[in-house]
């Protein structure tokens, strides 16, 4: 047994024979080429044969997806790159296969040199669309659409325009060499509920192998000894029987979510992208509860134009038929950066100018995304806007009016990330229709503890008494003026949501995976139940005694 650990990018475990989908068996032409221009018109045949793919795969494919199947349709054309491998052929007499796999590399290497994550991301789609281009000159193609047994996709990256043919039927799970939590690959896997671990380094296997996947630790197995197997088949069987009885269980609630006593919950779904909206919504999301709206932002050198930004809110509000999409103005900085902003390198971006500040800072870039939203609602939506990193009344009183300004019909709402708001949460309710909690960054200004060092995960930890006080004296200070939600990564713990409940929160909004559980938990408990269990987590002195007594308190 071999034992490679990556980074945990989709929850859950699986075992199952490896499919290799391999890339390297490409073998690229080293000879120089004699008839120079025929090669140049195989190449851009080659290539316009690619694009016209990539666009037909677009057509069948949705939402999110498809950009990014049209966006590496224009890769394929892009006359820079082309440019640059017909000048090889010329020049050098390079094969065109091995000319466009390096002009490829050439332009990846300049994304890659990117600090910006999703920057880097798209990197690996340039390399993707000139594989293409150099598979077909030498004859060579495969795709995901030949596996026909139950597999576990192992491969260097795995490029969208192949991720839009995964089965979850056929794919046990998916263990890759490169990429990120954020990357492609991982989003639409965590949307799909398949287990996968990416960044693994280099992952050398045969194929029909046999390979764990534990997308809960990060750890992949090759031939997995007797007891790793069966811990993990063990494992899978419980994941699976216990989804068969939450969708059992679901399919017998009626509606809205509400308690066994009859208190409402909202259970909304965040989502950055449509896939994730479509797994949230078939998991009983009752609306979305946070639309990140960074990642149309993030990887350009331009900013998205109005129409095109107005086209994505459009794609979420389709699907949701009337039910409420919260849409977070941009949150730009800190740990979202964007290249086209060229903002200047800052001391401590997390408190920077950042979020609603940099709103204020270039209010005719808030003007045009609301504008974009604006353009977007049509007769029976429902939309909700929020402002990130509000810090004071004055604040949540310019935001409010500058979606005034935009003229349209929303409610207006303001994230409670920043202490200094918890404070004055009684002064931003009385001028906004809603508060978002955000526990990721209130954890982060609480404890003052920088969400991404790990190494300070025990301060992160969002049964802490401190947090829970801090949600109780914003659902106190709202008082009904304004409703209350959280959209941080605590709402996705059903326990934590039933302390949530018990202090005042009507809304809870989650990643896709964790709806189905949660609407089921929330309706098998109480109002009552959860009081008690918020009464008994505000009285302890730590996290751990916390829980504790929560999970006393609820018996
Ligand atoms: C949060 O801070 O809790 C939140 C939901 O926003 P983000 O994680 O995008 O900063
Ligand atoms: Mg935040």
């Amino acid at each position: 047994m071999r034992t490679l650990q990556g980074t945990p990018a989709s929850p859950g475990v699986a075992v199952a024979p490896a499919w290799i989908f391999s890339r390297a068996a490409l073998d690229l032409p080293k000879e120089s080429v004699e008839e120079t221009d025929l090669e140049v018109e195989r190449l851009r045949d080659s290539a316009e044969q690619v694009a016209s793919d990539l666009e037909a795969r677009s057509a069948k494919a949705e939402g999110e997806l498809a950009e990014v199947l049209d966006a590496q349709a224009m890769m394929a054309r892009d006359p820079e790159m082309i440019d640059a491998a017909v000048e090889a052929v010329r020049t050098k007499r390079t094969p065109a296969p091995r000319a466009v796999v390096d002009a490829g590399e050439t332009f990846a290497e300049a994304l890659q040199a990117s600090e910006n994550e999703y920057m880097a991301a798209r990197a690996s789609d340039v390399r993707d669309v000139c594989v293409r281009i150099a598979r077909r000159l030498v004859g060579a193609d495969d795709t995901l659409s030949q596996m026909s047994q139950r597999s576990v996709v192992v491969a260097d990256e795995l490029p969208p325009a192949d991720v839009g043919e995964l089965d979850r039927d056929l794919v046990a799970g998916i263990a890759i060499a490169q990429g990120s939590r954020t990357s492609h690959t991982a989003i639409v896997a965590r949307a799909l509920g398949i287990p996968a671990v990416v960044g693994l380094g280099e992952v050398e296997v045969d194929p029909g192998d046999e390979i764990a996947v534990d997308g809960d630790s990060g750890q992949v197995f090759v031939e997995p000894d007797e007891k790793t197997r069966s811990e993990i088949e063990s494992r899978a069987s419980r994941a699976e029987d216990r989804r068969r009885h939450l969708i059992e269980r679901a399919a017998s609630l009626e509606g809205s979510t509400r308690t066994r006593d009859g208190r409402r919950v909202e259970v909304a779904v965040n989502v950055a992208t449509e896939v994730e909206l479509k797994a949230g919504l078939e998991a009983g999301a009752e609306g979305v509860g946070l639309f990140r709206t960074e990642l149309l932002y993030l990887d350009r050198t331009e900013a998205p134009s109005r129409a095109e930004q107005s086209a994505a809110v459009r794609n979420l509000l389709d699907p949701l038929e009337g039910k409420r999409l919260v849409i977070r103005t941009f949150d730009f900085g800190a740990d979202k950066p964007v290249p086209f902003l060229s903002l200047p390198t800052e001391e401590n971006p997390a408190m920077g100018v950042r979020g609603v500040r940099l709103a204020r800072d270039q209010p005719e870039l808030l003007d045009d995304q609301l504008g974009a939203i604006a353009d977007a609602a049509s007769t029976g939506d429902r939309i909700a806007i929020m402002a990130p990193m509000v810090a004071t009344a004055e604040e949540a009183r310019w935001f409010v009016e500058r979606v005034e300004r935009a003229e349209m019909e929303a409610e207006v709402g303001v994230m409670l990330e920043v202490p200094a708001a918890v404070f004055m949460a009684g002064e931003i309710a009385e001028v906004c229709d809603f508060l978002s909690i955000g526990t990721n960054d209130l954890t982060q200004y609480l404890f003052a503890a920088d969400r991404q060092n790990g190494r300070l995960g025990s301060l992160q930890d969002p049964f802490a008494p401190a947090l829970l006080r801090a949600v109780k004296a914003v659902c106190d200070a709202a008082d009904g003026r304004a409703w209350v939600g959280v959209c941080g990564e605590a709402a996705a713990d059903p326990l934590w949501a039933m302390i949530a409940v018990g202090l005042g929160v009507e809304e809870l909004s989650m990643g896709p995976e964790s709806i189905l559980e949660m609407r089921v938990s929330l309706s098998e408990s109480t109002l009552d139940g959860c009081r008690a269990a918020a009464a008994a987590a505000l009285a302890a002195t730590d996290a751990a005694g916390a829980r504790g007594a929560a999970e006393k308190a609820l018996g």
